[in-house]
C-alpha cells in the first residue's frame, strides 16, 4: 500500500466534544465520528476515543491525538480544561493498551493550525499565528516554516496573553488576559453577571429554544442576528481585546498570516475575522505589507487533519 493509501486516525480531544477522522495520505477525511467528552475522568476519555476509533471505515497504522493542555516530548505536562485530569495521567499508555497502533499526542491549538497549515488556509505560509476562538481562546505558531512549540511545549497561548491589567478575571486565575474577554466560557459569564445586574438578553432564551446547555456559538451568532444588544456589546468587546492582543503578536514575530478558526469564526466567517484585523491594525508598528487575516477553511476537521498528520510525520520519521 502506498503511503498516501494507509490511513491513520486523527482524534481532537476538546472540552465540549470530542472528533475522530480516518484520515489518508493527502490529508482527505474518510470518515469521521463525534461524542460528547466524557466529564468523569481519563478512563472515560480513553474508552471514548478507543470506541470512536474502533468504529471508524478502515484500520489504522497510527493515531494522533490533540489534547487540550500542555505536551512536550511527547508527554502531557497539564490538563486545565479537562475534569479529573491531573498531569500525571498516562495518556500515550492509556491509549496504546486500547488501541492496536502506536499514538502520538500534540496539543489541540498546535494540531488545528498543523491541520491548516498541510492542508488548509495556512498552506505554504512560513510564518503563521493561529489564533482559536472557542470555550477559551487558543493560539499556535508556524515559524521559519515549521510548527513551533517553544521550549516547554506551552508556546502560542495568545489567550493569557494580557491585555487589560487588572482587567476581568480570566480561568487561568489571572486578571486581564485576552481570554477572559474572548473565551466563550468567560463570555457566558460576564452575560450571566450582566442579567444579575438588571440587563436584558435572549442568549439564554435562545440557548434554551436551541435546546443546548450553555452559549454555543450558534447561540450567540442567533443572538448578533437578532441585534441583541448585550450579545453585540460582548462581541464588540471581544473582538476589540482580541485585537490588541493579534497586534502585539504581529509586532512581536512579523507572520504573514493570521489563520482563525473555532465555532465563532466558524458561523460569522470572515467578517469576524476582517474585524478582528481592523481592531488589530491601531495596534501593529510594522506589519507585512503582506500580512493576512483569513478565516480557517477545515473548520471542525483541521483538529482531526493535523493530528493525523503528526501521527503519520511521527510514523515515517520512525
Ligand atoms: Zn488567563
Amino acid at each position: 500500500m502506498s503511503a498516501s493509501r494507509t490511513l491513520v486516525a486523527g482524534v481532537d480531544v476538546g472540552g465540549t466534544n470530542i472528533q475522530v477522522g480516518m484520515v489518508s495520505g493527502d490529508h482527505e477525511v474518510h470518515d469521521r465520528g463525534k461524542v460528547p467528552t466524557p466529564t468523569s475522568g481519563p478512563d472515560a476519555v480513553f474508552d471514548a476515543v478507543a470506541e470512536l476509533v474502533a468504529d471508524l471505515d478502515g484500520d489504522p497504522v497510527a493515531v494522533g491525538v490533540g489534547i487540550p493542555g500542555v505536551v512536550h516530548a511527547g508527554q502531557v505536562l497539564t490538563v486545565p480544561n479537562l475534569a479529573g485530569w491531573d498531569a500525571d495521567v498516562d495518556l500515550v499508555g492509556g491509549l496504546t493498551s486500547r488501541l492496536d497502533a502506536p499514538v502520538t499526542l500534540g496539543n489541540d491549538a498546535n494540531v488545528g493550525l498543523l491541520g491548516e497549515w498541510v492542508a488548509g488556509a495556512a498552506r505554504g505560509a512560513r510564518d503563521v499565528l493561529g489564533l482559536w476562538l472557542g470555550t477559551g481562546v487558543g493560539g499556535a505558531l508556524v515559524l521559519d516554516g515549521r510548527p513551533y512549540e517553544g521550549s516547554r511545549g506551552s508556546s502560542g497561548e495568545i489567550g493569557h496573553v494580557q491585555v487589560q491589567p487588572g482587567g476581568a478575571m480570566c480561568g487561568c486565575g489571572r486578571r486581564g488576559c485576552v481570554e477572559a474577554y474572548a473565551g466563550r466560557r468567560m463570555m457566558a459569564g460576564a452575560a450571566h453577571a450582566l442579567v444579575g445586574a438588571g440587563r436584558e438578553t435572549r442568549l439564554f432564551a435562545i440557548q434554551d429554544e436551541e435546546d443546548r446547555p450553555r452559549p454555543t456559538s450558534s447561540v450567540w451568532a442567533r443572538a448578533l442576528d437578532e441585534g441583541d444588544e448585550m450579545a453585540t456589546q460582548l462581541v464588540d468587546s471581544a473582538v476589540e481585546h482580541l485585537g490588541v492582543a493579534v497586534g502585539s503578536a504581529v509586532n512581536l514575530l512579523d507572520v504573514e498570516l493570521v489563520v482563525v478558526g473555532g465555532g465563532l469564526p466558524e458561523k460569522l466567517g470572515q467578517d469576524l475575522v476582517d474585524r478582528i484585523a481592523a481592531a488589530a491594525g491601531p495596534w501593529m508598528l510594522r506589519p507585512s505589507p503582506e500580512l493576512r487575516f483569513v478565516v480557517s477553511s477545515l473548520g471542525d476537521d483541521a483538529g482531526v487533519v493535523g493530528a493525523a498528520a503528526l501521527a503519520r510525520a511521527a510514523v515515517i520519521a520512525g
